[in-house]
């Protein structure tokens, strides 16, 4: 993590987290103490999350567990599946928009997973959890182990992902299954995302597609927001936003994000 200049961070009105990896652990629960950040961060910032995943991830693992005053949501905003929807809270989470997948185009992306599958000989684990293949709505998103894992496993479904990911083979065959889906979907963008993810979406969706997103929907120009994101490297699923002149800071997990709010605060 590189020093921050704090004067800049606290001049920022909008600050824009990612939320696997950044805010909560892969797939897991958010904390107690990051909720309380996150709390005294609404009293005086507004704060904008992003991610991957869709909005009932966002509700399970982020909204629940957070313990704060109903008229400070006011000043949280939820864009989950990479910003291809948006959520706001007015008496209840509203969504605001959602460009979702056509069934065709769900159908095309299924069919391709299952070819490519069949194509390299790919088994799937001994054992998985829940849907292997999940239809986001506005994406679709195949997963080693299924999208189940770590609800049902808890940390030891968190440590299965990381392991698999670091055996070079697996990297090796998960590139090659998106390699393969992006040959047979020339018109949508596979992303090679998390430890063991590949998402498919409609083509330009990233994270700066996100951001743009944030900035014409907020109406908060780019240089008034700051991001924090665990995956600011080439390749990362954050690094996208580097192209947008958002300023930044890159995190390894959810403890140097909790370092990064106190210093805003
Ligand atoms: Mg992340």
């Amino acid at each position: 993590m590189k020093p921050l200049n704090f004067k800049k961070l606290q001049k920022k009105d909008l600050f824009v987290f990612d939320l696997d990896g950044t805010l909560i652990e892969t797939k897991s629960p958010l904390e107690d103490d990051m909720s309380e950040l996150i709390t005294w961060l609404l009293k005086v910032k507004k704060v904008a999350i992003i991610g991957g995943g869709k909005y009932d991830i966002f509700q399970e693992l982020f909204i629940r567990k957070l313990k704060c005053p109903r008229e400070l949501l006011k000043n949280l905003f939820l864009f989950p599946t990479t910003a291809t929807s948006f959520y706001r809270y007015n008496n209840g989470w509203k969504n605001v928009y959602a460009k979702l997948l056509t069934i065709s185009e769900k159908n095309k992306i299924k069919k391709a997973f299952l070819d490519v599958f069949r194509e390299m000989g790919y088994n799937h684990p001994k054992k998985t959890y829940g849907q292997i293949i999940e239809d986001r709505g506005t994406q679709v998103s195949f997963s080693v182990y299924g999208q189940d894992l770590v609800r049902v496993l808890g940390d030891k479904g968190v440590r299965i992902k990381k392991k698999w990911i670091k055996d070079k083979n697996n990297l090796k065959t998960k590139m090659k299954i998106a390699r393969l889906m992006a040959k047979k979907l020339p018109n949508l963008k596979v992303v090679a995302a998390g430890f063991t993810t590949i998402d498919v979406t409609r083509r330009g969706i990233d994270k700066a597609y996100g951001i743009h997103q944030i900035q014409k929907h907020l109406r908060i120009p780019i240089n008034n927001m700051f991001f924090i994101g665990d995956a600011i490297f080439p390749g990362g699923n954050d690094y996208a936003i580097v192209k947008t002149g958002v300023d930044y800071a890159a995190v390894k997990g959810p403890a140097e994000t909790k370092k990064i709010i106190l210093q805003i605060l």
